[in-house]
C-alpha cells in the first residue's frame, strides 16, 4: 500500500509543490510550525531515515541542502533548522523550517494559519531561488 507521501509524487494528492529531482520531492507541510515549513522526502518508499542506503541518505541530505539554501534565499529568517521524526507518516522526510529563534522549531505550538494562495506563493518563490542553484 503506498503512503500519503508517495500519493503526493504520484500527483493523486494534491500539493504546494517545492521541487522535485529523479529521486527525491519536496513540497510544502500542510500544518506548518511556520511559513516555508517544507517537507524533502525520498521517492522510494522507506519508512525510516536510517534504513536507506548510505547513498541514498547522502544523496537525500544533498537535496534537502539545496532546498535550504533556496529557502533561505527566498524567506525572512535567520536559518533554515532541520528536524527528522517519522512519527505521523512512515515515509522517509526531512523538515525544514524557517527560523528566527529556537522556540520557533516547537512542534506543539499553534501552527501558521495560511491561505491557499500564501502556500502557494510560498512554494513558487522558493522554487525559483532553486533554479538558480548550481545542482538544478
Ligand atoms: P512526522 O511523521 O511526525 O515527521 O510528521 C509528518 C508531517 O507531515 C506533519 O508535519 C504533517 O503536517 C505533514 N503532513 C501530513 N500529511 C500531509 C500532506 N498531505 N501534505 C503536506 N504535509 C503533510
Amino acid at each position: 500500500m503506498s503512503t500519503i507521501f508517495s500519493k503526493i509524487v504520484a500527483g493523486e494528492i494534491p500539493c504546494y509543490k517545492v521541487a522535485e529531482d529523479e529521486k527525491h520531492f519536496a513540497f510544502l507541510d500542510i500544518n506548518p510550525v511556520a511559513p516555508g515549513h517544507t517537507l524533502v522526502i525520498s521517492k522510494r518508499e522507506v519508512d525510516y531515515i536510517f534504513d536507506l542506503s548510505d547513498s541514498e541518505y547522502l544523496e537525500l541530505q544533498l537535496f534537502a541542502k539545496r532546498v535550504a539554501e533556496a529557502m533561505k534565499q527566498a524567506l525572512p529568517c535567520k536559518r533554515v533548522g532541520v528536524a527528522v521524526m517519522g512519527l505521523e507518516v512512515p515515509h522517509v522526510h526531512i523538515h525544514l523550517i524557517p527560523i528566527n529563534e529556537e522556540a520557533d522549531m516547537n512542534f506543539f505550538k499553534e501552527k501558521a494559519a495560511l491561505s491557499s494562495d500564501e502556500m502557494t506563493q510560498i512554494a513558487s518563490k522558493i522554487g525559483q531561488n532553486l533554479l538558480h542553484s548550481e545542482i538544478f
